[in-house]
């Protein structure tokens, strides 16, 4: 447990799925990403599954609750998910907290390793809340993409994770001009991996946290260059990065939350240090 300011934060854990390295690392060439990633037989790269609690006093607020189980041996296969029964309860559990516990839940946005463990299958194969008492926060666009979803998006949106939420109605959409959606939690737009990706600035007591989703799924994504194949606009996830990094520096924001890495959260110092190696670093990618 770290605290910041007067909330109390828990970094859980939903397991692990590994996706192809050419996926999450874009451009960049396999020959330069796999000296920091070493890839299994078949081109594959871990991407563990951090959700994030904060505990205000107030609300238990839940952040991208992870994969879940509602998958076919296929999918579990296709992506080498690795993750036991009920995984995340167990986190949870272990933190010192029940599934009724939480008041809300939060999504950067929609994709299955972000939302899957919100539902689950009941003994009749009936999608249930996994949260009942939460209120489930979505951009109000994402929520319409994710519903919507196009032939390139359609793997990353799964209908049986969002209507079960949406069935509910327990959703709240966030709105462009909607900052604030709980005490101390501030929505930042940060398009690129999908349109209306948002990415979440947690403040109490002067001391700040920014959660910044697929936006920088891993460490290495601090490089503007190094985005996924996966992004819809990666010219986006780049004016993003630049613009928000900027932020966190002239404000001076205090911790830096990487959803996909194992060790996902990492003080302003550690990412200070991160920017300046990658600055002096040659660039990634030669012009083709
Ligand atoms: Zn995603």
């Amino acid at each position: 447990m770290v605290e910041l300011g007067g909330f109390k934060l828990h970094v859980l854990s939903d397991g692990v799925f590994h996706v192809d390295g050419g996926l999450i690392f874009g451009i960049v060439p396999r020959v330069l990403w796999s000296k920091r990633f070493e890839p299994d037989d078949q081109n594959r790269v871990p991407l563990y599954l951090r959700p994030l609690l904060v505990d205000t006093g107030e609300q238990r607020v839940l952040i991208d609750p992870g994969i879940g189980d509602t998958y076919g041996e296929k999918f579990r296969k296709i992506y080498s998910i690795e993750r036991e029964q009920g995984q995340l309860l167990e986190s949870l559990a272990n933190a010192g907290y029940a599934p009724e516990d939480i008041t809300d839940v939060i999504f950067t946005h929609l994709h299955f390793d972000h939302c899957g463990s919100a539902t689950k299958l009941d003994d009749e194969g009936v999608p249930r809340l996994v949260f009942p008492n939460a209120y489930h926060y979505a951009s109000v666009e994402e929520y319409e993409q994710a519903r919507n979803p196009n032939a390139r998006t359609q793997g990353s949106y799964r209908a049986d994770l969002i209507e079960p939420i949406a069935a509910t109605g327990r959703v709240h959409p966030i709105r462009k001009t909607a900052d604030s959606i709980i005490p101390g939690f501030t929505v930042l737009r940060t398009p690129g991996h999908t349109p209306d990706h948002i990415s979440f600035l947690i403040q109490s007591q002067g001391q700040h946290l920014v959660f910044w989703g697929d936006l920088m799924p891993l460490v290495a994504h601090i490089n503007p260059v190094w985005s996924a194949a996966l992004d819809t606009h990666p010219m986006d996830t780049m004016e993003s990065k630049l613009k928000m990094l900027k932020r966190a520096v002239e404000e001076g924001w205090h911790y830096h939350y990487f959803y996909h890495e194992m060790k996902p959260l990492l003080t302003a110092d550690e990412v200070a240090e991160l920017i300046s190696v990658e600055k002096e670093a040659k660039p990634p990618t030669g012009a083709v």
